[in-house]
């Protein structure tokens, strides 16, 4: 029970990265040791060894020159000379026997009679002698084979650099607590510094969730890390799902208002028809009536729910290749009598070779909304303009009208679902034409532009890619 606590820092974050931080430092520091007493240690030993050499090579030099007298005679010079000699010599004959032999008194403990029982050849080159007390220490011999058959030996004890090394060694000992706690401690410090825009994070988080509060911000502190763009990118996610919701709940109220006008008149119309004692053909009249606004408001909800399939990318898309010249003049077919009724002249300048992956219905009902628009504001004997040109990877179709055009004040609201220009309301519409084309657009991976101003016409542009939207 009690270890449940300690298991739940264990799994945090900071704990591992404490771990994770004070680890590194100490293992690097244990390593910088180690290799620093490699180094020492090695470089102690070929300074060692190359005394060792050379004054094998003078004694050899020596016994040669002058005979084994003379020898003797240099090595109690030197012993005299530096009062505590630092070479061990020994000369032997060609069966091992020693003839000469200098061990410094305080090497007594080294167990040199060994030496005569062992044999050494001329490829024998480095001899260790231990200690008899178990020490550590060893002598380490060199030898050299005379001319006359003999054998000259010549060597130190390692206690010198074991010395250093002990003292190196003990100083790690000492080290090693500090270099602990300081690693501990810098680990906890840095964990602490880079967890702390992750605590106000979650801060902000918890008072969100708690009081559900979507106005609470992340701060940011500016330094340009990974953390800081994170706190942003989460401040704007914070932005784009206030945005969405508080949309939603524009949408919801628009659609629940416009909803309640065909709703009463559909409740007045059938009242006023079951009150009247009225003949047959009249409660007909009204039936029909019922009829066109339950029609209305089915056409209302299914484009809503249109768009937002659209939107959320549920709707089912059934691309195939689709000429743009023939969906246009389809299109174009479809509005024929109503823009003749208003006198209204349709030009179509399209390359007929022209091609976009899309689903030919929705297409249609996208041109289709474009073009009713055109139609709708635009005054009789005005134009409208289709076309449609490519670059390497859109196809743009431009689609001009010389109507009422759209104030500029209007241009950014009227993309929102249910949203109707002041000047428009005299005709037909629901206000979900343009939210509909919108979102089939960009279900199909492409945009929509417009370019207008208050009674010089509109330019709706629609960009599609001319590789199949992944
Ligand atoms: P509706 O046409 O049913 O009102 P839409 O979503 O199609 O709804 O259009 C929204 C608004 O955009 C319209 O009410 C109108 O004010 C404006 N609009 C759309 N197309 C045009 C156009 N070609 N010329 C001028 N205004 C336009």
């Amino acid at each position: 029970m009690c270890l449940k606590p300690l298991n739940r820092i264990r799994k945090t974050l900071g704990f591992r990265l404490i771990v994770w931080y004070s680890g590194l430092f100490i293992l690097s520091t244990l390593a910088l040791f180690g290799t620093a007493y490699i180094l020492l240690s090695s470089s102690l030993e070929r300074r060692d060894r190359e005394a060792i050499q050379s004054k094998l090579k003078e004694y050899a030099a020596e016994y040669q020159l002058s005979g084994m007298a003379a020898t003797e005679r240099k090595i109690a010079f030197e012993n005299s000379q530096m009062g505590k000699a630092l070479f061990f010599v020994r000369v032997a004959g060609p069966d091992n026997t020693t003839l000469v032999f200098n061990l410094p008194k305080h090497w007594n403990d080294f167990d040199v009679e060994q030496l005569e029982k062992s044999s050494v050849s001329a490829t024998t080159q480095w001899i260790q002698v231990p200690a008899k007390d178990d020490d550590d220490d060893v002598l380490e011999i060199a030898s050299l084979q005379l001319p006359d058959g003999g054998l000259l030996q010549v060597g130190t004890s390692t206690e010198g650099r074991e010395d250093v090394l002990e003292r190196f060694g003990n100083t790690f000992a000492g080290v090693i607590v500090p270099v602990v706690v300081i690693g501990l401690a810098g680990g906890a410090f840095l964990a602490f510094r880079a967890l702390r825009p992750l605590r106000s994070l979650t801060t902000s988080l918890q008072s969100i969730v708690a009081t559900g509060n979507l106005a609470a911000r992340v701060p940011v502190e500016d330094t340009g890390d990974e953390l800081d763009e994170l706190s942003t990118l989460f401040n704007g996610l914070l932005d784009k799902i206030g945005l969405l919701i508080t949309g939603m709940q524009d949408s919801l109220d628009n659609v629940a208002h416009d909803l309640r006008t065909p709703m009463t008149r559909l409740h007045g119309i059938a009242e006023m028809a079951l009150q009247s004692e009225e003949k047959e053909d009249l409660l007909r009249e009204a039936l029909v009536t019922c009829i066109e606004e339950s029609e209305r408001i089915l056409a209302m909800v299914n484009t809503l729910m249109d768009i937002s399939e659209a939107e959320t990318g549920a709707m089912h898309l059934d691309l195939h290749q689709v000429n743009v010249l023939e969906l246009i003049e389809n299109v174009v077919e479809l509005y024929r009598y109503v823009a003749e009724d208003k006198e209204i002249a349709i030009s179509i300048s399209v390359p007929p070779e022209l091609s976009i992956p899309a689903d030919r219905n929705r297409m249609l009902q996208v041109l289709a909304n474009l073009l009713d628009n055109a139609i709708k504001y635009t005054p009789s004997g005005a134009r409208v303009d289709l076309a449609a040109s490519s670059d390497r990877h859109h196809v743009a179709i431009p689609l001009s009208d010389t109507g009422i055009g759209i104030p500029p004040e209007e241009l950014a609201k009227f993309w929102d679902r249910l949203y109707r220009g002041d000047k428009s309301r005299s005709q037909r519409g629901l206000g979900l034409g343009l939210s509909l084309v919108k979102a089939i657009v960009q279900a199909h991976r492409g945009r929509v532009e417009v370019f207008s101003e208050s009674g010089c016409g509109a330019r709706f542009v629609l960009h599609l890619p001319v590789q199949t939207p992944a």
